[in-house]
């Protein structure tokens, strides 16, 4: 087709994970993207991260969160987005702590990485017209939110985006398929997750089968996610930030 939308590079299909927290997983999770020449979106809680805050999962694992000293370098390449400053439960907050949360996690990721964040992933699954207002006000982009779209179609809600499915679902690698076999145009992939789900349930090898399946896929580009809602904006003449 003549006028068929494209993704940078005449590509017509992106891949993306988004994985959020920032625990230590992530050093062998980011290896893994890294070794397949993949990009990832790291949703940060700049609150969390000075002491390596640590809590004990339901498996009994204890979950343990990067230093800033760890994660600086170890994210280079990749996306830095928002995950709020502490990760709390957003509904019960107040609109001005909810402003703090975002703004000061935000101002927090931009000092610490030296570059603009503009992502902002909406922790547990509170969220609401307020907590999206809120959003928008603190000069994010985009907010993705807890449910997945289960489509490759381009998300159009830049303030509700779905990534297509959570990692640990029993559908990945037949949506991984259907994503690799689909010629529907821009067809976006994106798997969310936190990297210690890979130890709790053991998915270390899935998730790379995964990955060498999508690398072996030339006309599938790798972008982060502040990168396609960019794209995505600029094919449909909107440029509002
Ligand atoms: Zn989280």
């Amino acid at each position: 087709m003549m006028n068929q939308k494209r993704f940078p590079n005449g590509k017509t299909k992106v891949f993306n994970v988004t994985y959020d927290d920032g625990v230590l997983q992530d050093v062998r999770f980011v290896a893994l993207l890294n070794k397949y020449g993949l990009k990832g979106t790291f949703n940060l809680n700049s609150g969390l991260m000075e002491s390596e805050f640590e809590w004990t999962h339901e498996s009994g694992r204890v979950i343990k969160r990067l230093s800033i000293e760890k994660a600086v370098p170890l994210y280079q390449g990749h996306e830095i987005a928002c995950h709020t400053l502490t990760h709390p439960y957003m509904h019960d907050l107040s609109e001005q702590e909810i402003l703090h949360e975002l703004q000061a996690d935000k101002a927090n990721l931009e000092k610490l990485f030296g570059r603009e964040v503009k992502g902002f992933a909406v922790p547990f699954d509170y969220y609401s017209e307020r907590i999206e207002n809120c959003v928008r006000e603190s000069g994010f982009s985009y907010a993705r939110i807890s449910q997945e779209s289960r489509s490759f179609a381009p998300q159009t809600d830049y303030f509700n985006w779905k990534a297509t499915v959570f990692h640990t679902d029993p559908e990945l690698e037949q949506l991984s398929r259907q994503f690799i076999e689909t010629d529907q145009e821009l067809a976006i992939f994106q798997i969310v997750g936190h990297s210690y789900d890979l130890d709790v349930e053991e998915l270390w090898d899935r998730i790379e089968n995964i990955f060498r399946m999508i690398a072996a896929h030339k006309e599938i580009l790798p972008m982060t996610t502040i990168e396609i809602v960019e794209h995505l904006r600029s094919l449909s003449g909107d440029n509002q930030q």
